[in-house]
């Protein structure tokens, strides 16, 4: 099996009937960017940049985020990469932080939130990010958005910075794409004024089911209790996808459901074309679109969608064998 994913590598992601799929990688340290040639991914579809605080004994300076962010782009090596800001809080603890006991950390002071009280550490890893990306294309993301008055006021952040260092004539990007990660539902009700305001979107599935079904992502003993391959979940995945298309604003799912190769399918088939997983995914869910039929599978699953259903999974998975992928 890994000898046949290997040899899928060079092979471009393209579905039976001609439909190309961009698959991508999720990644956070430098031991990962090995992994992103390796798996013959498009590029970076998220960059965890927590990770490099994670491992830290201390914040780290401004140059060393500096130098993560230039060796990432340089190893990407013109594909794209896509970093999202800082996203502590939660189930991401830095020890060395402190901050107040929370009863509900996932429902906390995290990601974005803490990200806007404390603009010092935000405007820090922006600067280390504009620096890195100076003279290329910049792309990054806002994890827990959710209200879109909470982009606007990053991306003012990331504006002033941008504007000073032009001021002072230092390089910068020659691009800067801004993005929203969909993670929690109430931005499900706000995608007309979100899509207007962003470059492009990135749906955080662990985050967006985790709060759609109120279990928490973390506990063993209700994973199996809700099926992400149910109509909920995946009208609420379609929504989004609907509406950021008809306002021509590209999206990516970057959460574990892209991973695995009969979610990725169900994601395809409802309208998805960029999903981002765990390098060793790329293989298992290449091999499987290749395989596929997308027009039949669009024909059949967008219909059912707005059906009554139980069993869905069933459905998909019967799909699959019929199919024959
Ligand atoms: C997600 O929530 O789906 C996601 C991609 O981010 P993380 O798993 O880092 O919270
Ligand atoms: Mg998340």
């Amino acid at each position: 099996r890994q000898e046949q994913y290997r040899q899928l590598r060079d092979k471009p992601a393209v579905t039976r009937d001609g439909q190309t799929i961009d698959l991508m990688v999720n990644a956070g340290l430098l031991v990962d960017l090995p992994h992103v040639k390796e798996a013959g991914a498009a590029g970076i579809g998220l960059f965890r940049t927590e990770l490099q605080f994670m491992v830290a004994a201390t914040f780290p300076r401004m140059r060393e985020q500096l130098a993560l962010y230039r060796a990432v782009l340089d190893a990407a090596n013109g594909l794209t990469v896509t970093f999202r800001s800082l996203d502590v809080g939660g189930d991401k603890v830095l020890p060395y932080m402190r901050s107040a006991q929370e009863e509900n950390p996932a429902l906390g002071w995290r990601a974005i939130r803490m990200a806007l009280d404390r603009p010092g550490l935000l405007r820090t890893q922006i600067r280390a990010l504009l620096h890195a990306a100076a003279g290329r294309e910049l792309r990054l993301m806002f994890p827990m958005i959710t209200e879109v008055d909470e982009f606007d006021r990053a991306r003012e952040l990331v504006e002033r910075d941008r504007r000073y260092l032009e001021r002072h004539g230092h390089p910068i990007p020659n691009k800067i794409l801004l993005g929203a990660m969909v993670e929690v539902p109430s931005l499900l009700w706000q995608l007309e004024e979100l899509v207007a305001r962003v470059d492009f979107l990135s749906v955080g599935s662990n985050d967006l089911l985790q709060f759609l079904f109120a279990i928490d992502r973390a506990n063993s003993q209700l994973a199996d209790r809700f099926d992400p391959l149910s109509p909920a979940p995946l009208r609420a995945l379609r929504k989004v996808i609907e509406v950021a298309d008809s306002g021509g604003v590209p999206v990516t799912l970057c959460g574990e459901l892209a991973g695995d190769p009969l979610s990725a399918m169900a994601l395809l088939g409802i309208g998805y074309r960029s999903i981002s997983m765990a390098p060793a995914a790329i293989g298992p869910v290449k091999s499987m679109l290749m395989s596929l039929d997308l027009g039949a599978l669009q024909n059949w699953l967008m219909p059912e969608l707005h059906m009554p259903h139980e069993g869905l999974r069933k459905e998909l998975i019967a799909f699959a064998r019929q199919h024959d992928v």
